[in-house]
């Protein structure tokens, strides 16, 4: 028996700070040791000529969730994983989700049910909710004491907009325990009426869609929701930023202080409104809200990517299939308002951001890793992952960066019948996925059992260098001496 369970040895190892040549010691699932070199392991993987890199982390995945209109994903916890981790991650962050009149309680049950048995990577959920009541908040803080520090709310779709009341009750509370608030932010307003318009004109063809949901819904929903985080002073996250606009409001806001972050997903680097009018209804693959937007977003949006706007780059992982299961549960003819929303993604994540990232120049090798994991683990609190040091989850990725593969749906191991990222050439790949000294994919080839990943409780939210905003009117001495705290 030697020392460690697992050395990989003659890698370049890759954190969000550096970049050096080292082998690296595993023992009972944690880092042990870094160093030049280290003889002896039970098992010993040759990583010479790759990369070594923390495993990803997917903050934003819809695995084995229903929509507010009763649909469920196609991915499981089990697929899910699966898919997660052939794209080179080793943990995710899917979303639990309340449907109005549920209780939280019955929502951490009814998910930890669909994750434990199933997923082979380690998870947490953050908590979407829905109805905001006096009973739902007063649930909260049992939430936080299980370890899960983060919530959803939707300022869109009617079923799941909590309105402007809703979201300060909501961030008020978890400002009072750490927790982290995240939002879709699109104006619901803006939308339904422009769908009110192109129902009119009877213009329902999925490229519709794309325009349906204008950038200014997207900006104007995002720079209310700083508002309404500022008036309280609490932290929030704006998930899947799409527009320059809205971007560049989240690094106003941020060099300003406010305690925000943002994530961007490849769709809204890759992809533009014309994958909508591709011919028949090809376009429902790519119909997800917010929308795809075009080519000049595209560059605004990699710039923020380059210059810190955004904490991460997530999937938004929303899998329904290219059937009457899935996109077209209304027919197959359904106008778009009728189409599933939502695009796989979640093992296209990676390979997409290191080739069209790294291999293109630009980012570095270390912000891929930050923008991959390592911000992910701080912004959310997973204390033990994100980096590769001794003391820390042995979850790591092993990469080739210089393999080409074109994409496709063989290569995603979900439960999906596309991918949107069919065609595209892809330089650099995870080759070995490990989760806690555990070989989850190598070569290929999935090794890890069902139900093996973990439920990982997170730490409340880090907000050091972040002052944040007092208003003024929650101030005795500018408010006539109200004592009223936010
Ligand atoms: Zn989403």
């Amino acid at each position: 028996m030697s020392e460690f369970d697992t050395v990989i040895h003659g890698g370049r190892v890759v954190t969000a700070s550096d970049v050096f040549d080292a082998d690296i010691g595993i023992t009972n699932g944690r880092i042990a040791a870094i160093a030049e070199k280290i003889a002896g392991g039970d098992r010993r993987i040759d990583a010479g000529g790759k990369l070594v890199m923390p495993g990803g982390i997917e903050a934003h995945a819809h695995i084995a969730q229903e929509s507010s209109s009763g649909l469920m994903s196609a991915d499981d916890y089990y697929s899910g994983s699966v898919s997660a981790a052939f794209g080179g991650n080793s943990s995710f962050i899917p979303f639990a989700a309340q449907h109005r009149g549920q209780s939280i309680a019955d929502v951490i049950a009814t998910y930890d049910g669909r994750a434990a048995p199933n997923s082979v990577l380690d998870y947490s959920y953050h908590l979407i909710i829905s109805d905001p009541s006096v009973s739902v908040l007063e649930e909260l803080p049992g939430v936080f004491a299980r370890g899960i520090t983060s919530f959803k709310v939707f300022m869109t779709y009617d079923l799941m907009n909590i309105g402007d009341g809703g979201m300060l009750d909501i961030l008020t509370v978890a400002k009072t325990h750490g927790a982290l608030t995240m939002v879709h932010a699109e104006n619901n307003d803006m939308v339904k009426w422009m769908n009110k318009r192109f129902a009119a004109a009877g213009l329902t063809a999925p490229k519709y869609h794309a325009v349906s949901r204008p950038e200014l819904a997207e900006e104007e929903a995002i720079n209310r929701a700083v508002s309404l985080a500022k008036l309280v002073d609490a932290a929030l996250f704006i998930v899947h930023v799409s527009t320059a606009g809205g971007a560049a409001i989240v690094q106003r806001e941020k060099l300003a202080g406010t305690k925000l972050f943002a994530e961007t997903c490849p769709q809204y680097l890759a992809l533009t409104r014309n994958d909508l009018d591709r011919p028949g209804m090809e376009g429902a693959k790519f119909i997800c809200s917010p929308p795809v937007r075009d080519v000049a977003t595209q560059t605004a949006l990699w710039r923020h990517v380059q210059s810190g706007t955004f904490e991460s780059v997530s999937s938004d992982h929303a899998p329904y299939r290219f059937d009457a299961s899935g996109k077209f549960a209304n027919g197959t003819d359904a106008p778009y308002p009728k189409i599933a929303n939502g695009m796989p993604g979640i093992a296209m994540r990676l390979p997409y951001l290191f080739s069209e990232g790294v291999g293109k120049g630009r980012i570095t090798l270390q912000q891929f890793v930050a923008l991959s994991s390592s911000n992910a683990a701080k912004t959310f609190g997973m204390a033990k992952k994100g980096t590769i040091a001794p003391g820390f989850d042995a979850d790591i990725a092993i990469w080739d960066p210089e393999m080409r593969r074109t994409a496709t749906l063989a290569d995603q191991h979900d439960n999906m019948d596309y991918t949107p990222f069919e065609g595209m050439e892809i330089e650099g790949w995870p080759l070995l996925t490990m989760n806690r000294g555990d070989v989850i994919v190598e070569n290929g080839e999935l090794k890890a059992e069902r139900g093996r990943g973990r439920f990982v409780a997170r730490n409340p939210v880090d907000l050091t260098g972040k002052p944040g905003y007092r208003a003024k009117e929650f101030d005795p001495a500018q408010n006539f001496g109200a004592e009223i705290a936010p």
